[in-house]
């Protein structure tokens, strides 16, 4: 995908296999074949964009890391992948310049920091949400890997790397980042046209069709609603495409506003 002269190249770092459980006990497949196509379950990415532009080459997310987390039937997730998906597009741990995690949890941020806690991307400046810190790296969530917990307070201690963000920033040109309630979204334009990455603000398009569909991450889920809401409007726009972080086959899209909403790839 060519947004101007900024390159975007959706990668996967692994499965993430969800059940209609995952989405809410009132969550039913019905209507809903082609996206719990496999034994009634979905099988989405764990996704990653890698975004290159001018000097800069950028990672927006980072994968769960070669991990894996069983939650039965409503969710799991085997990660591993995102070294082998850049090694194939030429890219090296050492050339990425940024990376930047739309939020903390576990399947987002896995590749930052190895079991020893060390980089993996020696080079990477590591952009995400200010609120992230207190609640993901110092806080209550669960579910952090302690090696990237470690890695994150070490880079914090010896003051490098870390880009908090907590307002709207430029990454670099054309490629912006803005504050959803408990997200970054990533923004590429150039010439008129634009991309959202979503990270999981939306986690599937079907959450058009069933806006109570919420996700097992939502800390707040009337919130997230309202924030999908928002940026469902926002991809009505002819010239705007998004996708998130597990939007089936990372494909991008838009709201056909028409009769009724539809989903377009
Ligand atoms: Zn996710």
């Amino acid at each position: 995908m060519l947004i101007g002269d900024i390159d975007i190249h959706p990668l996967t770092d692994g499965t993430f296999r969800a059940s209609p459980g995952y989405f809410g006990d009132h969550a039913r497949p019905e209507g809903h074949d082609d996206l719990f196509a496999h034994d009634g379950m979905a099988w989405l990415p764990i996704g990653c964009f890698l975004v290159r532009t001018g000097e800069r080459t950028i990672l927006v997310d980072a994968g769960m890391g070669p991990r894996m987390r069983d939650d039965g039937p409503r969710r799991l997730l085997v990660g591993g992948q995102l070294l082998l998906g850049l090694r194939a597009v030429g890219v090296r741990t050492g050339d990425v310049t940024d990376i930047v995690c739309t939020h903390l949890h576990a399947d987002h941020c896995g590749w930052l920091f190895d079991a020893q806690a060390r980089p993996v991307f020696p080079h990477a400046e590591i952009w995400f949400g200010a609120p992230d810190w207190a609640h993901f790296v110092m806080g209550p969530e669960a579910w952090m890997f302690d090696h990237i917990r470690h890695g994150l307070r070490t880079a914090e201690a010896a003051g490098t790397r870390l880009r908090l963000v907590a307002e709207d920033t430029t990454v670099a040109p054309g490629v912006d980042v803005t504050m959803t309630p408990g997200h970054l979204s990533v923004i590429v334009s150039s010439r008129d046209r634009r991309i959202l990455l979503l990270g999981d603000a939306i986690v599937c398009p079907v959450q058009l069709d069933e806006p109570t569909w919420h996700s097992i991450g939502d800390v707040d889920p009337v919130l997230a609603r309202r924030v999908r809401e928002r940026l469902f409007r926002e991809l009505e726009d002819p010239d705007t495409l998004g996708a998130g972080a597990h939007f089936p086959e990372l494909r991008f899209g838009r709201v056909l506003a028409a009769q009724g909403r539809r989903w377009l790839t």
